[in-house]
């Protein structure tokens, strides 16, 4: 169903797979991508881009719900599947029909597991300092006593950084902190006789701001992708990441709108002159942020045609006046290139006040997704 008729999504896996090549060579020998696909892969589409991954070799993934990881054993995803957060106990039944790996969100958790009967095969978390989900890291009698669980096969322990993106002093110190949190963990373990488990920490700025770290996997999420989370973020490593995806839309009807009349809902934008704008078919349903009315711009024939008025459900009005060849059927670009000119996610959310990674994540299941 690769028609193109009214918005949709273009991945062009050569730059997926020149991402991944080049974290490969980031990453210390031994340590594996994991990669992050959940939220449909950061809108991407989790089967187009698991499978992809998969065909480079990849063997171990993570996404957030159960849904999620069924969605990828469907596609043909084999290898490991971690779900990283939190599953309801009516739903363990999925976890061991699907082979996912669950997270053990914490000490009580792990006991309700122990005591569905079933055996699982479980990552554990330890909170080293994000206090989200996991174990508290200095709480090392719990830990330890969930490798004692009979049902519970632990064949990770992992935990998550939460300021590894900022490079002010104090975010780099308590980063640092986390990290020696979670390496006491493993070594107390070690110590205690217990090993035989991988261990993994860092996201995508993990990777990037402390690409000195050696564990057994990365979790690479958003710079997979090839786009930062912010358009000012800066990171340590010197990465030619290269963007995945590229939004685009019909122009549905370009007609004029004449001096002091007003469009779209609210009439929230005025005409102070003659313009000549157009309608594209892609509104806040498939992922505009609403914000971005009367805000940034979209590209058609190599120019910017700034978005102007309300964004709607399943439209948005564009000002063609700088675009004089824009025509109905023309394609417009939201995210990626037209001539010259490109624009990257991280330019849509700093319209819409937000990360590229919201962006990117909440991108409607209306469009179609195609990878070429
Ligand atoms: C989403 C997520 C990741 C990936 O994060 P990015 O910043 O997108 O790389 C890694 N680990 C956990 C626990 C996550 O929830």
């Amino acid at each position: 169903m690769c028609q193109k008729g009214r918005a949709w999504i273009e991945l062009n896996k050569e730059n997926l797979m020149d991402n991944i090549r080049q974290f490969r060579l980031l990453l210390p020998p031994g340590c594996a991508l994991m990669p992050a696909v959940k939220a449909n892969a950061y809108g991407h589409g989790a089967a187009l881009v698991a499978g992809a991954l998969q065909e480079q070799g990849v063997r171990n993934f993570c996404v957030a719900s159960a849904a999620e990881g069924i969605e990828l054993r469907r596609a043909g995803i084999l290898g490991e599947i971690l779900v990283l957060g939190y599953t309801h106990p009516s739903q363990f039944t999925d976890l061991i029909h699907h082979d996912l790996t669950q997270t053990v969100v914490d000490a009580d958790y792990a006991a309700r597991m122990q005591e569905d009967g079933r055996r699982f095969v479980v990552h554990i978390g330890i909170d080293t300092g994000m206090h989200r989900l996991g174990e508290r890291w200095d709480n090392i009698e719990a830990i330890q006593q969930m490798f004692r669980l009979p049902n519970l096969r632990v064949t990770g322990v992992y935990s998550h950084l939460c300021v590894s993106d900022g490079t002010s002093h104090w975010e780099r110190a308590y980063t640092l902190e986390q990290i020696r949190h979670f390496e006491a963990v493993v070594e107390e373990l070690h110590r205690r006789g217990i090993s035989g488990f991988k261990c993994h920490l860092q996201g995508s700025y993990g990777i990037l701001n402390y690409s000195q770290l050696c564990f057994d996997y990365a979790r690479a999420g958003i710079a997979l992708y090839g786009i930062l989370s912010g358009r000012d973020d800066k990171v340590n490593a010197s990465m030619e990441l290269r963007p995945v995806l590229s939004l685009k839309a019909r122009v549905g009807t370009v007609r004029m709108l004449y001096q002091g009349e007003g469009a779209g809902y609210g009439l929230a934008y005025r005409a102070g002159e003659n313009r000549r704008i157009g309608a594209l078919s892609i509104g806040y349903a498939d992922g505009i942020p609403r914000s971005m009315s009367n805000c940034g711009y979209v590209l058609c024939h190599g120019r910017k045609a700034p978005v102007i008025g309300r964004i709607c459900m399943d439209q948005m009005l564009v000002d063609f006046t700088g675009v004089p060849e824009a025509k109905a059927g023309d394609e417009a670009v939201l995210i990626g290139k037209s001539g010259d000119l490109e624009i990257r996610a991280e330019d849509l959310a700093s319209w819409a006040g937000t990360i590229s990674n919201e962006i990117l994540s909440r991108l409607g299941s209306r469009l179609e997704r195609m990878m070429e």
